[in-house]
């Protein structure tokens, strides 16, 4: 396969781009080797800047439900073009994607009663914090090792060791004293929780958790500890922000709230919610959301929050998303899994929710901890990854990455992976 084009242009870009890219990832750090330059997505494949063809089981990391271009966020954009690009005013599409959003969640998930838009995953949980510590007057809260919550300080850090109470900076340019309120727990230990919430119950504004945790592998929790994080924090007075910036939209419409049936005090959203422009949200109970401004003291805004483009992109994309959408995916996600599984001579094997799927060592049982995760995997991931990529399928470039599946992918798309895969070898 040629890809000198993407070869130059990677040169050019590592010129004026920091690493050539604007998102780290992008890099082919953790796989090696020379980042594909996309020039254009249709449907569920992709053609890089050489002209080679590549089915895409990346969806731009999670937005891609539908595929690339799907007719109906294509229209609904051409129609916004002749409209506005930004007004900075209140729209109707606002109005519209909000009421979707809401009576949509809200009949899996009562506590979703009100929602603001904002423009990226990174905002809309950095905001989100923001109003758990503002509405409940607390300052510490709660992550787990092993979920990714965008890039804001306050979710920059690092796991300590089991004694560590303060959280510790994960990345150069984040004071000590913008995480000292971040407390890290393993997932899946109930006693961990338990343990913190003792001693400092009473301290804790929110956990924020993605509750299919997606971002470092697919670390799938039970529903009993979720539920348990629920009453754990109700009992205390403290929040549960449920991080569906991956999740929602994505298991269900209702997400993972609706799919485990859990009620949290706020959900975020991203990726998907935007139908390929940049949106984010946070939503949530009434009493929670009218603490920001203008209705109350916890400030939040964005000049392009609301935008009527990325509305109309959203709109267009929730309106796809019928159950029988989430059916045919999640059947084409079983089918997957299956035959996957079935060849016993690879060295991973494949975890699942709806669409969403990771490879995961197969001398290990299926992780559920960031620590279980075997770093080793890692470079046998690498040799898949390039396997995969040189003959036309596009995976995530990094092994602690999922893959997502769209609704435009066909059996035949399906056993041309599988069959891809099961000619590799070690
Ligand atoms: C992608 C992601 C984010 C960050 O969203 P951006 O749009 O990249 O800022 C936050 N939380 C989760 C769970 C995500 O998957």
């Amino acid at each position: 396969m040629n890809r000198a084009r993407s070869e130059s242009l990677f040169q050019e870009a590592c010129h004026y781009l920091p690493g050539g890219v604007n998102s780290p990832v992008r890099a082919f750090r953790s796989v090696g080797g020379t980042p594909v330059f996309m020039q254009k997505g249709e449907g569920c494949y992709l053609t890089d800047v050489d002209g080679n063809r590549y089915l895409d089981f990346c969806c731009s990391w999670g937005p891609l439900i539908t595929g690339h271009r799907p007719a109906p966020i294509v229209k609904a954009l051409r129609e916004q073009i002749d409209e506005c690009l930004t007004l900075g005013t209140p729209n109707p599409k606002e109005v519209e994607l909000a009421r979707l959003l809401v009576e949509g969640v809200a009949r899996d998930v009562k506590s979703v009663q009100r929602v603001r838009f904002v423009s990226s995953g990174t905002e809309a949980v950095m905001s989100a914090l923001r109003l758990a510590r503002g509405f409940t007057g607390r300052k510490r809260i709660v992550k787990f090792d092993g979920c990714y919550h965008g890039h804001s300080d306050a979710l920059l850090v690092k796991a300590g060791s089991g004694l560590v109470t303060f959280g510790q900076p994960d990345s150069a340019g984040v004071p000590e004293d913008f995480v000292r309120d971040t407390i890290v727990l393993p997932l899946a230990d109930r006693e961990a929780v338990e343990q913190l919430f003792a001693r400092e119950g009473d301290q804790i504004a929110c956990i924020i958790i993605e509750p299919v945790p997606a971002n470092n592998g697919l670390l799938i929790q039970t529903p009993e500890y979720l539920k348990f994080l629920r009453e754990i924090t109700a009992r205390h007075g403290a929040l549960l922000i449920f991080d569906e910036v991956i999740n929602g939209f994505r298991l269900q419409f209702s997400g993972a709230a609706g799919y485990y049936g859990i009620e949290p005090d706020l959900i975020t959203y991203g990726k998907i919610i935007g139908g390929g422009m940049p949106v984010g949200a946070f939503a949530g109970r009434a009493e929670i959301l009218e603490k920001i401004a203008p209705l109350g003291p916890v400030y939040q805004a964005g000049t392009l929050s609301g935008n009527p483009m990325a509305m109309a992109a959203g709109l267009a994309q929730l309106s796809m998303l019928t159950p029988e959408l989430y059916a045919g995916l999640e059947e084409k996600g079983r089918y997957l899994e299956e035959q996957f599984n079935r060849m016993d001579n690879l060295p991973f094997r494949m975890c699942r929710v709806g669409s969403i799927f990771w490879l995961y060592d197969a001398a290990h049982e299926r992780p559920v901890r960031a620590d279980q995760i075997d770093r080793e995997s890692m470079k046998t991931y690498a040799a898949f990854f390039h396997h995969c990529l040189d003959r036309g399928v596009y995976l995530a470039p990094s092994g602690y990455e999922v893959g997502f599946l769209s609704t435009p992918v066909q059996r035949s798309d399906l056993d041309l992976f599988l069959s891809i895969a099961s000619e590799f070898r070690r």
